[in-house]
């Protein structure tokens, strides 16, 4: 058996969901579609393990999902030219890259619709990327309620391809799959038997190797210690070279 959240083991998830439904694009599914599995893919921390999960995906099981990033997210920087140059790349491999929407600067959750399209809108100046898609960031029940429907926009939670729950029940229209918080807390998909599904996952938890919540964050964190210390590098000529090692 593979290690939890390794390569290895998300390449099994895969060979399993397309074994047992059919692994579609948001765009191609609609009301009338008996089966399909919509794939996503929100990025908190790493854009660095975001585009390489995407390689992965492309390279190794020659498959496109979607990629959605925030521009709230205090980790990381959708704006550096870097971090565009790797938006770019997730595109160019095949895969949609969309937004992932931070309700902080929301004031009034009546007003969300607007700020939906202020965001993406923003996110399109922002990143010369022009999108058709995002997914909510720890969103309200209430907001998950409502599925709003925006024209010319796939809401990864409308009741297409998702249905609000509050335990998880058995039975659900379209099984849900997250490994959010490293817990497949609704259920392994690799034990999956329904039709429609949406699988979420959260690409700072995989890793080829796999690791456990521990050791996964203790990582992460060198990796972005490692990226600051040559970001920094890379714009001022007296940073101690010895702190570079
Ligand atoms: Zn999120």
């Amino acid at each position: 058996m593979p290690s939890p959240f390794s390569y290895s083991e998300y390449e099994q998830i895969i060979h399993h969901l397309q074994a047992t439904s059919t692994i579609l694009d948001y765009s191609k599914v609609n009301q009338d579609t008996n089966e399909f599995c919509v794939i996503r893919h929100d990025v908190e921390f790493s854009v660095e393990r975001a585009h390489d999960l995407a390689i992965f995906e492309k390279h190794q099981l020659n498959l496109t999902s979607s990629y959605l990033f925030q521009l709230r997210n205090n980790c990381y920087n959708i704006c550096s030219d870097i971090n565009i140059g790797k938006m770019h790349d997730i595109l160019a491999l095949g895969h949609s890259v969309g937004l992932h929407l931070h309700f902080g600067l929301l004031e009034d959750e009546s007003q969300l619709i607007d700020y939906i399209l202020q965001e993406v809108e923003l996110f399109q100046k922002l990143t010369g990327i022009k999108t058709d898609r995002f997914s909510y960031h720890r969103p309200t029940a209430s907001a998950l309620k409502q599925y709003h429907q925006i024209e010319g926009l796939i809401n990864c939670y409308s009741d297409i391809y998702f249905n609000y729950f509050e335990s998880c029940p058995e039975n659900l229209p379209v099984k849900y799959y997250t490994d959010s918080r490293h817990i497949w807390q609704h259920g392994h998909p690799l034990t999956n038997t329904d039709k429609k599904i949406q699988l979420l996952t959260h690409p700072y938890s995989w890793t080829q190797e796999g690791l456990n919540n521990f050791d996964n964050f203790s990582e992460l964190l060198q990796e972005k210690h490692r990226l600051m210390k040559q970001s920094i590098n890379n714009e001022i000529s007296t940073f101690p070279v010895q702190l570079l090692r």
